[in-house]
């Protein structure tokens, strides 16, 4: 379940003990800081091992305050956020998350660290067998990766306890509301240049939203291109 970690030294032959301070400062001093309490997620953050994630050459600023280039123009989330969102689920060991936006794989590891089963989709070919197979090497057995588009969501494991989206559409993708369970919660970023991340809940009538944060997430490609504007 939990990832065996960086054993011996990362890429840049800093050994895992110094990692795991770089990851204890990161959860103080980005994320405690700034008001994320579930020790769920604490926990799972300070557990991830974000060097491995990212690529070598950046290594270095794996837990800076800031997203980082992943390749293909696409970026890894600032830790506080991923923290922000994943706090935001309000999901725990056991239930079913459905992530769009798969990335590197590390918002979908640290799900996976805390026993969430995850079902992860990304556009990108290159990225998304790559976060594949990191996944895989790093032990993360609960997270499933499909290479594709996440707008249709993936009818076959619906519904889902908590639906979080790493890439920002205009407007919500309807697919994904119908295969949130009732009282589940998504977390969205919405809007083009400027944009807000939302909570949306399922209750048994219908959905409520709230808006949580401004956000700049890279857009939502594919089927979504075609249903605004
Ligand atoms: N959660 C990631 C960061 C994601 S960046 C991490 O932890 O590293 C956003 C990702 O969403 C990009 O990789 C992009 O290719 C992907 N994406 C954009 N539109 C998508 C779509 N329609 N379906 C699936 N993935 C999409």
């Amino acid at each position: 379940m939990v990832a065996c970690g960086a054993s011996g030294k990362g890429g840049t032959g800093k050994r895992a003990s110094e990692w795991a301070k770089q990851r204890d400062s990161m959860v103080r001093e980005q994320i405690e800081a700034r008001g994320v309490r579930d020790p769920k997620v604490l926990a799972a953050m300070r557990l991830v091992p974000r060097e491995q994630f990212v690529p070598p050459s950046v290594r270095d600023h794996a837990y800076a305050d800031r997203p980082l280039p992943i390749g293909d123009g696409q970026t890894i989330s600032q830790p506080y956020i991923v923290a922000l969102m994943t706090e935001l689920l309000e999901v725990g060991p056991g239930d079913k998350v459905l992530e769009i936006g798969t990335g590197s794989g590390y918002q979908g590891a640290v799900l996976g660290a805390m026993g969430v089963n995850v079902y992860t989709i990304e556009i990108r070919p290159t990225l998304c067998h790559e976060a594949a197979k990191r996944l895989e090497r790093l032990g993360y057995t609960r997270v499933h990766v499909r290479c594709g588009d996440g707008y249709g969501g993936w009818p076959d494991e619906a519904p889902f306890d908590g639906i979080i989206v790493t890439a920002a559409p205009e407007k919500i993708p309807a697919p994904l509301l119908a295969q949130l369970k009732v009282g589940g919660h998504m977390v969205i970023p919405v809007g083009a240049f400027y944009q807000e991340l939302k909570v949306i809940t399922r209750t048994p009538t219908g959905f409520t939203q709230k808006s949580v944060v401004p956000v700049r997430f890279v857009p939502m490609t594919g089927e979504i291109e075609h249903q605004q504007g």
